[in-house]
């Protein structure tokens, strides 16, 4: 019998999730940009600022539960970022807001953002970038809601520094993760055996796990690197409960596996559709909570 996963993730679970890719211009060229495609190289795009307005009005309306992403580009440049916070700080239903930073702005600017509790800072490590002032904030701001994100170099001569900056957080306390690179259409990654031996301390099986049902009868709770290394993260064609959403710098609100997008004024009953699965792939770890169910022939 072929083993294959008869249902995963968590049954019922509701929490919704936004992305929201709130400019589309980075101060950063990183040659592996997964949203390279998205990226304008000018800073003025006036005409997609005030369109931040209606996304939170909408959000004002909405009736569940949802926790909140904040992208870019560099999403820290955005002339009304501090706003944006506050107003999602306000809304009731808004649980949580992540901020996905290069880290290229002032401690203080930083340090200042954290108003709320529901306010905490992702940080990226750059290798392209590296810098010691990049670590000299991380250690700055170690101890209020923050981690940093380490996009894990594949190409070998970046690695003592990688190495080094593991060391360093390691000795700091700082808190990071280290993040395997996805290729795009402008770079193709190449991770070798060498990498993975030599940062094997790094890579560590830690974070939560996500239940898995098998049609031999077994149930597993499986992290984001079992899930990966042992190919379970297609679900195509499955049903599933998709919740996460993506808000453009228009302000159009997609449903981030279909692509459909949500009504003006949208409900419960419009975010938390049941659909079969399109894609291939899972993109993010969110997505491993979500339920999903395989579909027999009758
Ligand atoms: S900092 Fe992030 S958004 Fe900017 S170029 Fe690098 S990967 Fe892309
Ligand atoms: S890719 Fe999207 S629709 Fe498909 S299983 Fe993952 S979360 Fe569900």
């Amino acid at each position: 019998m072929n083993l294959e996963i008869v249902n995963a993730g968590q049954v019922n679970y509701e929490q919704l999730h936004f992305g929201w890719f709130l400019v589309d211009w980075c101060n950063y060229k990183c040659t592996y940009c997964s949203v390279a495609n998205r990226l304008r190289d000018t800073y003025s795009k006036e005409e997609s600022h005030s369109k931040y307005k209606l996304v939170l009005e909408r959000l004002d309306r909405i009736d569940s539960s949802f926790d909140m992403d904040i992208y870019g580009g560099e999403p820290t440049l955005h002339p009304n970022f501090n706003e944006i916070l506050e107003r999602l700080s306000n809304n009731k239903f808004c649980r949580s807001i992540e901020v996905k930073t290069n880290l290229s702005r002032s401690v203080d600017f930083y340090k200042n953002m954290f108003t709320h509790d529901k306010i905490s800072i992702s940080a990226s490590y750059h290798f392209e970038y590296h810098s010691q002032a990049f670590i000299d904030k991380c250690i700055a701001l170690k101890d209020s809601n923050f981690s940093c994100h380490i996009s894990m170099p594949d190409q070998q001569e970046h690695w003592d520094t990688a190495l080094a900056l593991i060391q360093t957080f390691n000795c700091n306390s700082v808190q990071y993760d280290c993040n395997i690179l996805f290729s795009t259409d402008a770079y193709k990654t190449n991770y070798t055996p060498e990498f993975y031996q030599t940062f094997k301390h790094a890579l560590k099986d830690t974070g939560p796990k996500y239940p898995y049902q098998f049609n031999d009868g077994t149930v597993s709770n499986l992290s984001v690197y079992q899930i990966k290394q042992q190919g379970l993260d297609n679900f195509n064609n499955y049903k599933c409960t998709a919740v996460m959403y993506e808000i453009n710098t228009e302000g159009d609100i997609k449903n981030m596996c279909t692509g459909k997008v949500l009504p003006l004024l949208f409900k419960k009953e419009d975010t938390h559709k049941t659909v079969k699965c399109p894609l291939t792939s899972c993109s993010c770890d969110v997505m491993f909570n979500f339920y999903k169910e395989k579909q027999y022939d009758n």
